[in-house]
């Protein structure tokens, strides 16, 4: 059996994980799966490359839910396989980029981090000490959901706050990084766009955010120095008056920790609808709140995404991906519609089909809807790191 790297991708709601294995012509996707809502626990789905069944069980609530996921990862391995896992870090602050080999100190100096991502960096960091009892042998490594957005310089990451916080390290960094570095590699080979072509990238899901990216390099995204900035999102609020911050505490009486949770958990289309988080519960109601929630995600998209077009200084194509915007015809329809008077119009026939490009042959600007991979990005840095570090078997 060839040898094989897992990669894993811990967010908010869900861990995804994909198997290689590492090949002279390079990595071959083995399977892949995900442990669907580990908060309310679910179920373990794993599928072949070509999106075939191979497993789709119940599993228990919580940490369970992913031992239940390690024991099948290993149960269908053979013995000493696997040389190395990677995983997702969703911040590496002002001082990791480059991936790195995770040890416990590392792992403690990354979760001193965890304020500037309350949901994600606690989360991307559990399964290290799992893997480790399982594997104790094989390296961890970890990629950087910050690293691809280091090329965003001022005034792009600045904030307008006295400068001395800029030095502690307040400014905009940005994540969804392995998302867009996956889609900046595609635009140059599968949709063939030109190398200094301004491109927008719509990551949607739980999480949501803008990437504004030419020559395949990040100059300006809508999160900002934690993932609560920029667009709606499932339970976050996205940009916000910071004097409503303020007024929740002095005026409301809320702690810190209290609007912590306000704005982290209970806002978002969550909020806004008083009904779910979920795109998809959304739109398959007609409750009046549910479809306010649904139009104000898709307004800042807009409005978002015409303040990135002033970043990039003009816009040549769009391209929606994640959970949302890889699998809704009706939210990508909504926002081009929004988006009509900066060029973009959609085949409605190519948009429902989700094929590569969805816009018409007279857009202006080229529409696509893409399936992310950041698993594939995890895997692809993991590979070289492990070579440099000289403990492949
Ligand atoms: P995460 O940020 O946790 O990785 P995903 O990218 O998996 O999230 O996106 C999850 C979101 O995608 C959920 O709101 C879900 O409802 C939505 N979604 C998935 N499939 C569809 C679909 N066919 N139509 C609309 N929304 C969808």
């Amino acid at each position: 059996m060839p040898d094989a790297i897992l990669a894993l991708n811990a967010g908010s709601s869900s861990i995804k994980f994909a198997l290689y294995w590492s090949e002279s012509s390079g990595l071959r996707l083995r399977m892949r799966g995900e442990v669907e809502d580990m908060h309310e626990g679910g179920r373990l789905w794993v599928h072949d490359p070509d999106g075939r069944s191979i497993s789709n069980e119940e599993v228990l609530r919580g940490p369970e839910a992913f031992r239940h996921a390690l024991d099948w990862i290993r149960a269908h391995l053979a013995q000493d396989c696997l040389v190395a896992v990677g995983h997702r870090i969703v911040h590496g602050g002002a001082e990791f980029f480059s991936p790195r080999r995770l040890n416990r100190a590392l792992i403690q100096r990354l979760a001193a981090l965890t304020p500037l991502a309350p949901l994600h960096q606690k989360r991307c960091l559990e399964p290290f000490e799992e893997v480790l009892a399982f594997w104790p042998n094989v390296p961890q490594f970890g990629v950087f959901d910050t690293a691809f957005h280091r090329t965003i310089a001022p005034p792009a990451s600045r904030f307008a706050i006295p400068r001395v916080y800029e030095e502690m390290g307040v400014r905009k960094y940005g994540f969804h990084g392995l998302s867009y570095e996956y889609v900046a590699g595609e635009t140059a080979t599968r949709l063939g766009l030109s190398a200094d072509a301004r491109v927008i990238v719509a990551h949607l899901g739980n999480g949501a955010s803008l990437c504004g990216m030419q020559g395949g390099m990040s100059v300006d995204t809508t999160m900002g120095m934690t993932t609560l900035d920029g667009l709606v999102m499932g339970t976050r609020c996205g940009a916000l008056d910071p004097g409503v911050v303020l007024y929740l505490q002095q005026a409301c009486g809320k702690t810190a920790e209290q609007v912590q949770q306000i704005l982290y958990d209970q806002s978002g289309l969550l909020g806004v609808s008083g009904l779910s988080s979920d795109m998809r519960t959304l739109l398959a109601s007609d409750d009046p709140h549910a479809i306010e929630a649904v139009e104000l995600f898709v307004y800042r998209v807009a409005r978002e995404s015409a303040a990135m077009a002033s970043s990039l200084g003009g816009l040549d194509a769009f391209i929606f991906t994640g959970g949302i915007g890889a699998n809704s015809p009706q939210i990508r329809s909504m926002t081009c519609k929004c988006l009509a008077w900066l060029g973009l119009e959609l085949d409605e026939k190519a948009n429902l089909r989700s094929g590569a490009c969805i816009s018409t042959k007279e857009s202006k600007i080229d529409v696509y809807a893409l399936r992310t991979d950041e698993e594939a990005i995890i895997a692809r840095h993991t590979l070289p790191t492990l070579g440099g570090e000289g403990s492949s078997r």
